[in-house]
């Protein structure tokens, strides 16, 4: 089932898709409610919709150097446990918004992530509790990162989390395995980065159990799950397209911000 939000009547109504239709849930309902694939009320198709980000999580949960590749190609150690750090919810931005260059920043660089958005509220998850159990679905995203800013404030809260620093796919895809897929990432066509994602370090069912100890997850929350080799930097005018085998893709223009 592919779950996503759209503009209706003044309103957001998060929507099935099936096929080229869209199908409303109801009025109130929230990610993790449940809902019986097609019992939707039909409305627009999906060449006339308005979408928008199809989450409103209370927080964004990220996990750094995830992928081996990565974190060598960036001269650092692979961690012995996983690095977790925040990126605000306020940083989110719909598939085809632009992604905004800080003028503090420039180096401004892609990382497509597999994005994992939670259905059942978790807390202090055992060994034996189902962790894939509490997972709604998964998504396209792009954990845009100031690296340079990252670099220099050894925290990673500004260099991840200015305004559109978080781009995500129109579609929840809630019945993929997702546990050895491809992950690609393009820029204005050619290809930067390309792993799969068995070749994470931490896996999900880990990572959530690992978080839950931490923080209690909430349904609608989103969990970035690191990315691999082939990070790059973004210019004005670039187009940046990530892609993930079996959950669908996320394209996003990049463009100056305010010079000051
Ligand atoms: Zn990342």
């Amino acid at each position: 089932m592919r779950i996503c939000r759209i503009r209706h009547r003044d309103n957001l109504r998060f929507a099935e898709c099936v096929g080229d239709s869209l199908l409303l849930l109801p009025r109130n309902w929230k990610l993790g409610d449940p809902y019986e694939s097609g019992s939707g009320a039909p409305s627009v198709s999906v060449s006339a919709a308005d979408f928008t980000v199809p989450v409103n999580p209370s927080k964004i949960v990220c996990v750094g150097r995830n992928y081996a590749a990565h974190a060598k190609e960036l001269n650092n150690p692979v961690p012995a446990s996983p690095l977790l750090f925040l990126k605000a919810p306020s940083s989110l931005i719909a598939d085809g918004d632009p992604i905004t260059i800080p003028s503090q920043s420039s180096q401004v660089e892609h990382e497509g992530e597999l994005g994992v958005v939670i259905g059942r509220r978790c807390k202090d998850l055992s060994e034996s509790d189902s962790a894939i159990g509490h997972v709604l679905g998964f998504v396209c995203a792009n954990d845009v990162t100031a690296r340079d800013l990252q670099k220099s404030d050894v925290q990673f809260t500004r260099a991840k989390s200015f305004d559109t620093f978080c781009p995500i796919g129109r579609f929840v895809e809630t019945s993929s395995d997702v546990s050895d897929v491809l992950l690609s990432v393009y820029v204005n066509g050619s290809l930067r980065q390309n792993g799969r994602t068995s070749e994470m370090i931490f896996d999900i069912p880990f990572l959530i159990r690992y978080i839950s100890r931490q923080m209690t997850l909430n349904a609608g929350d989103l969990l970035l799950t690191g990315t691999p080799s082939g990070v790059s930097r973004l210019l004005p005018g670039d187009i940046c397209k990530v892609q993930i085998e079996s959950v669908g893709s996320l394209s996003n223009p990049v463009q100056a911000g305010e010079t000051g």
